[in-house]
């Protein structure tokens, strides 16, 4: 298997695109499956500055329905009809995400040369919306002004491969091997064969939580529990904490307190306001919380397998 965990961040502002950042979104490449999550104004012009193949992202994800999430999905979606795409493409958000594309494609008169499928989430817990091989993906609900989701992407991996020379030296049955194979240890009369003594080792696996706009609730910490790598907006430094709070969103301070009592490997930053041209500050502000912070810009690429556990 070809394995691979990369996070490529194609827009890292809030609301409106400046300073050369636009608003939020990224792509996500696990092995041989393309994801994109959220999909701000100027995703495409990204898309096409980083050499990403549009046709060939499977799924969408989106977080909430607030225009600097969502306004770079209508064209884009036309763009792959134009490339004449034929491959099904399915799109996961909030209720209402359907009405809204739709109801802009039916003004249009736009034409889609490919399946589009919409599957609208209405969660009040975190629940696994699609698995695919190598990968399983969870949505759970986050803290903003309207509804808006977080989503959990995990590689998994699939039967244990039991060591050849394992098989004749310990006379292996064929329910053994299975066993093995399902991680199990085998019980004999007066010994144990250890599935890890018998096994090839599996890696550990690595996961990646996208968090969106979002309060940074304590709830929260357990939702993210020992995730490899969690990106959280920071739209604001700490002195503006109150503004953060009434918007729905955090300051970077708030975000790395999160990320230490996730215990995750590493934090991602991004959804800066506009209000800040320099981010330095917010790498700083981070840091003085949690040791291990990326300052999510456009353009940066993350390979999350280099913060593996072992
Ligand atoms: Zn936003
Ligand atoms: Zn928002």
């Amino acid at each position: 298997m070809n394995r691979q965990f990369h996070l490529t961040i194609l827009g890292s502002n809030s609301a409106v695109p400046a300073y050369g950042r636009f608003p939020t979104s990224q792509y996500l490449k696990i092995n041989d499956h393309k994801f994109l999550i959220d999909c701000g104004e100027g995703t495409q012009i990204r898309i096409g500055q980083y050499r990403i193949k549009r046709n060939q992202i499977e799924h969408i994800f989106i977080s909430h329905l607030h225009g600097d999430h969502v306004y770079g999905l209508p064209g884009l979606l036309t763009s792959m009809s134009l490339n004449d795409r034929k491959e099904p493409l399915s799109i996961f958000g909030p209720v209402g995400i359907k009405e809204m594309i739709e109801t802009m494609f039916r003004f249009s008169r736009a034409y889609m040369s490919y399946e589009l499928s919409f599957i609208e989430l209405d969660l009040t817990t975190k629940t696994e919306i699609l698995v695919l091989p190598g990968v399983k993906i969870s949505a759970f609900p986050v803290y903003h002004r309207l509804p808006c989701y977080g989503y959990m992407f995990e590689e998994r991996f699939g039967e244990k491969n039991v060591i050849k020379e394992k098989i004749g030296e310990y006379r292996l049955s064929v329910d053994e091997i299975k066993a093995l194979k399902r991680g199990e240890d085998i019980g004999r009369p007066g010994e144990v064969l250890y599935n890890t003594n018998l096994t090839h080792p599996t890696p550990d696996p690595v996961s990646y939580a996208f968090c969106a706009d979002s309060i940074a609730r304590d709830s929260l910490a357990s939702v993210l529990k020992n995730a490899t790598a969690i990106y959280f907006e920071t739209t604001y430094l700490d002195d503006m904490k109150e503004q953060a709070a009434e918007r729905g969103h955090s300051t970077a301070k708030q975000s790395a307190i999160l990320a230490r009592k996730a215990e995750a490997k590493v934090l991602i930053t991004g959804h800066y306001s506009s209000r800040y041209r320099d981010l330095e500050a917010f790498r700083q502000e981070a840091l003085a919380e949690f040791p291990n912070v990326i300052l999510g810009r456009d353009g940066e690429m993350i390979n999350l397998l280099d913060y593996q556990m072992s």
